[in-house]
C-alpha cells in the first residue's frame, strides 16, 4: 500500500491526436545498432492508428535494464 506507483494515463495519442490509444501488455522488442533485445510482457501505451507508442516511467525502466546501450553504465553484480 504505501508504494505510489508512478503511472501515466494517456486518452490521446500524442502524435495523431486519436483517442484509441491503449494500454497493452506484449514482448517488446527494440534494437540498437544492429542488435535485438525483447523486454518480455512490457506495459505500454499503443496507438492502433499511427503506431506511437508511450512508455511510463516503469516501462522506460524496464526497457533501459534490457538496452544493450544502458548495459555498461548499469552494472549489476551478482553474488557468487
Ligand atoms: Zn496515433
Amino acid at each position: 500500500m504505501a508504494q505510489s506507483k508512478q503511472s501515466i494515463h494517456v486518452a490521446a495519442c500524442p502524435s495523431c491526436g486519436s483517442t484509441g490509444i491503449r494500454m497493452v501488455r506484449r514482448d517488446w522488442s527494440g534494437g540498437l545498432k544492429g542488435k535485438r533485445y525483447v523486454v518480455k510482457d512490457l506495459q505500454y501505451f499503443h496507438c492502433a492508428r499511427c503506431g506511437e507508442k508511450v512508455y511510463d516511467p516503469d516501462a522506460m525502466r524496464r526497457i533501459q535494464a534490457a538496452s544493450p546501450a544502458f548495459a555498461k553504465t548499469q552494472r549489476v553484480r551478482k553474488d557468487a
